[in-house]
């Protein structure tokens, strides 16, 4: 019997120990993990440099209120600011405070009350979170919910037509490549046309940065391919390399609207949160390091478009190391076989594989794992292309 509550389905494996890319159950038996906590440990399980940080952390001080100056804060908080649009941080401890607390900026410094998003997005369990999430399944038996949500289809710049004579939208909030919604990339001609709909309307400009955000997609935020100049900016998974950590990253005309007194946890910004954290940005926001991430998601995509040609595989999408393997078929058979293969692989939606390698994966890391999704597609497909 379980004390839980039972609201995972969880795999029938238990991990003990992990190291980069490696994880091994309790049996013994060694995975190359490409869930990685899902895009969390984006230096691969354990990373000394962070592991070291956090230790000298564990002796200095764990804990002090935001009452207190916090250079440690800063000092994240500089480096998120100087590597993205953003001028000011707001630190909370998930990717659904932060979107929560986007929500509330954006909605206290424009003073209009609607926010639009998109249908199959997803923006994290709270009630503002549920509300943004453009997936009915999520919201389920929580009704009712927060008001003022709309939501258009992703990837159709004529969308905003519908919206052509409202005057009360506060934000347009989304993914660059939505993730759990099934790894699906944004087109660059979409994503300027929601700028463009944002400045015509003085809405702000949202990014839920929380999957492809912290160098996932090759640079340090997904919106920066395109060039965009987000109002805000919400990050957490990969933000403390598996320390729980999230944060709001704002232009610097929001400062009066997140004024003393109008927002706070308690445990934002947590020194032992924020040593993670600025040990894992220390590294990931190198240029070289990033470029890196670019070569492997392209050498991971070769290898999957040349490795997995059958007619059971409908499209392989994705950028940098975010990757989507569509599937003709529900894929958690071939999720379940996989791991039997030694492969952790993540579903997106139900006819989508995700792969979400470290972004410290080696070559032959990614080559061993399109193996063991070669293996077993061929299992599934008799004929091949
Ligand atoms: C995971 C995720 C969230 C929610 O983050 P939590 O830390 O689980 O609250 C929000 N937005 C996106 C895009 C995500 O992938």
């Amino acid at each position: 019997m379980s004390y839980l509550f039972q609201a995972y389905s969880r795999w029938n494996i238990h991990i003990k120990q992990a190291k980069g890319t490696i994880a091994v159950d309790e049996n013994g038996k060694t995975y190359l993990d490409f869930v990685q906590g899902i895009a969390v440990c984006n230096l691969g399980h354990c990373p000394d440099p962070v592991a070291a940080a956090i230790k000298k952390q564990l002796d200095d001080v764990w804990h002090v209120s935001n009452l207190f100056q916090n250079g440690l804060q800063e000092t994240v908080a500089q480096k998120l600011a100087n590597n993205s649009a953003g001028d000011l941080v707001f630190f909370c401890n998930s990717g659904a405070e932060a979107n929560e607390a986007a929500i509330k900026l954006a909605r206290k410094h424009t003073q209009k009350t609607k926010i639009i998003t998109f249908q199959q997005s997803f923006h994290g369990r709270t009630y503002a979170g549920m509300a943004a999430t453009g997936q009915e399944k999520i919201k389920h038996g929580f009704g009712p919910m927060l008001t003022g949500f709309h939501y258009l289809p992703y990837n159709e710049p004529d969308a905003f037509n519908e919206l052509s004579d409202e005057e009360d939208i506060a934000a347009v909030m989304l993914e660059t490549i939505q993730g759990e919604g099934g790894v699906i990339p944004a087109s660059g001609e979409f994503l300027q046309e929601v700028q463009a709909f944002c400045r015509k309307k003085q809405a702000l400009l949202i990014i839920d940065e929380v999957q492809t955000g912290i160098g996932r997609t090759g640079k340090a935020f997904g919106y920066q391919h395109e060039g965009l100049s987000p109002d805000i900016i919400t990050v957490a998974k990969g933000l403390g390399s598996g320390f729980p950590v999230g944060a709001v990253i704002g232009k610097q005309d929001l400062s009066a609207a997140f004024s003393p007194g109008s927002h706070g946890t308690t445990f934002g910004g947590n020194m032992l949160a924020m040593a993670a954290a600025n040990a894992t940005l220390d590294i990931i926001f190198e240029k070289r390091f990033l470029d890196e991430v670019s070569e492997k998601g392209e050498c991971l995509r070769e290898e999957l478009q040349s490795m997995l040609q059958f007619p059971l595989v409908k499209e392989i999408r994705g950028k940098g190391l975010i990757a989507g393997i569509e599937c003709k078929k529900p894929v958690q058979p071939l999720i379940e076989e996989l791991q039997t293969e030694g492969l952790l692989v993540l579903p997106a939606g139900p006819n989508v594989i995700r792969l979400l390698p470290p972004l410290t994966v080696e070559k032959h890391e990614i080559t061993e794992a399109v193996e063991k999704l070669n293996n077993v597609f061929s299992r599934h497909s008799t004929v091949k292309q």
